[in-house]
């Protein structure tokens, strides 16, 4: 495989079907987090640029032929977009894997596969934006619904998965014959460029994607444009709360994907060396910069110590390194900013009296230029700790020991957060009773946090507002029309 890279217009934004120069004073570095070194040069957009985007957006969208298109026509591109970026599958996830870091086995698997599978999915709801015929008491009328596009969709995507991100944004705002103007986070935005230009081959009509690469500037300038109808944002709480109040000034239509604290409660019958692997994996995906990753344990008492000394030596074992690399198991933190940060979080736990079974700083030797950050575990947690309550977004795990049911689903819900939840037992009426007693978008009982484009994702309190994927991501695209027809 050449360099990937080459071609890829770093230094252009995507307005209007053209990559067009963005004013060289507004350029920016993305680095390779493995290394440190300066990956690329990226354009960044101005207000002048994102009033362009928007213009574009709203021309294709009001007259050109994306909403109008057979939904046949409109299916098939999706379809084809699925292909491409499978077809470039090791591309970009080489592509991704150095601007952000994740081992490019995992991308290939799992991100890669995952935005492909969107598009497809999406592709199929093409041909079944239905609406329905209502019963109404009125004499001599009939009353239908349709669902129609919301119009210009600004689309903002974080850093920790941006292909992925952008995938389960597109594809049902696109599905559902809306315009978009998207922008990746400023820290890994190189992946997002691939796939505008396999958008762009695959077909998508002129002014339907446009992209717009820069920092919170950027998002702001979008969140605040009259022009466009709906925001739909994946990032923290902070930022998602300022677009919440900012946006409803001209009452967008909004999606907010918030961040997560996920609890993952351990029942006293649960085989440990299996509960083990599986905690240990789903709270270290993506060096732990994945909002569904399980970072609160509640091991029953009689099984703590165990859980916690295996956690420990398994956690020990993981291999470090660049994620070009195939032996990879975890690869380093987006950046130095942001290993300072879950640094932080390290040194608060041990002020505020945990116990660090493992890990705590930062890895040395070989990586030392690069963001690695050891896979860390404390035990002794109390639920008023920081590494508790805050989303930390990095390596870092805490193990808290509980004895009575109820009492652990209340602490499990004593969080901002409510993005996501596990429960490990073979009793099914334990199952049923935390699994129900959690307040979350999802409860996975005896597995990892699974993903699936006909699933919907989403949080409760301040993990966020509305649903992604599945039937529920069409309503988040669409609104309601209904029409009245008299024949009096
Ligand atoms: P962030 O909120 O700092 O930035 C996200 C995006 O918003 C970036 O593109 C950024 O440039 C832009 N932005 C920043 N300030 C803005 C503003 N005031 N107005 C408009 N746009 C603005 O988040 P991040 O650090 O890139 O990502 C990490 C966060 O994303 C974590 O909290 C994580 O939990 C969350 N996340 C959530 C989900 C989910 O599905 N719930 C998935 C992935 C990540």
């Amino acid at each position: 495989m050449g360099d990937v890279l080459a071609g890829l217009p770093t230094d252009r934004l995507f307005i209007d079907g053209d990559w067009v120069t963005g004013r060289p004073a507004d350029r920016f570095e993305t680095h390779d987090p493995a290394t440190g070194r300066l990956l690329a040069e990226v354009a960044g957009a101005d207000e002048s640029d994102v009033d362009a985007a928007v213009d574009a957006a709203r021309r294709a969208f009001e007259r050109g032929p994306w909403a109008r298109m057979m939904p046949t026509d409109r299916a098939n591109i999706l379809w084809r977009i699925g292909e491409l970026i499978e077809q470039h599958g090791a591309e970009i996830a080489e592509l991704e894997t150095r601007d952000q870091g994740a081992p490019v086995e995992d991308k290939k698997a799992f991100d890669v596969a995952n935005a492909a599978a969107h598009f497809r999915y999406y592709a199929g709801w093409c041909t079944k934006l239905d609406g329905q015929t209502l019963a109404v008491s009125v004499p001599d009328v009939t009353y239908e619904t349709r669902r129609i596009p919301v119009g210009v969709c600004a689309l903002i995507t974080p850093w920790n998965v941006p292909l992925m991100m952008a995938a389960w944004k597109l594809g049902p705002a696109l599905a559902a014959g809306n315009t978009v103007v998207l922008k990746p986070a400023e820290q890994a935005p190189l992946s997002t460029l691939r796939l505008a230009q396999l958008c762009e081959e695959a077909g998508l009509p002129t002014g339907v994607l446009n992209v717009l690469t820069g920092g919170p500037v950027v998002g702001k300038a979008l969140v605040r444009h009259p022009g466009v109808d709906k925001v739909s944002f994946t990032g923290s709480v902070e930022v998602g709360r300022d677009i919440h109040r900012v946006a409803s000034d001209t009452f967008k239509r909004l999606s907010l994907e918030l961040g997560g604290k996920a609890p993952s409660v351990i029942a006293p019958d649960a085989d440990i060396d299996t509960v083990v692997r599986a905690n240990l994996a789903s709270g270290l995906i993506n060096a732990g910069q994945t909002c569904a990753a399980y970072t609160r344990f509640y091991v029953h008492s009689t099984v703590v110590d165990e859980f916690g000394s295996k956690m420990a030596e398994a956690a020990q074992h993981i291999r470090l390194g660049n994620g070009l690399d195939a032996s990879t198991e975890m690869g380093p933190l987006v950046s130095q900013e942001h290993l300072d940060r879950v640094d932080g979080y390290v040194r608060k736990g041990i002020s505020e009296g945990a116990t660090l079974l493992t890990g705590g700083a930062r890895a040395g030797g070989d990586l030392s230029e690069g963001f690695f950050y050891e896979p860390t575990i404390f035990t002794d947690v109390k639920d008023d700790m920081a590494i508790v309550r805050d989303e930390i977004f990095g390596p870092v795990l805490s193990i808290l020991s509980f004895d009575d049911i109820d009492d652990v689903v209340a602490r499990a819900n004593d969080s901002r957060y409510g993005l996501n939840a596990a429960v490990w037992t073979r009793d099914l009426t334990f199952a049923k009773r935390v699994s129900e007693g959690i307040r979350a978008g999802a409860v996975y009982i005896n597995s990892g946090p699974l993903q699936d484009p006909a699933a919907p994702w989403g949080g409760m309190r301040s993990s966020g507002i509305g649903r992604e994927m599945g039937r529920e991501g069409i309503n988040a695209y669409t609104e309601v029309k209904g029409i009245w027809t008299s024949f009096a």
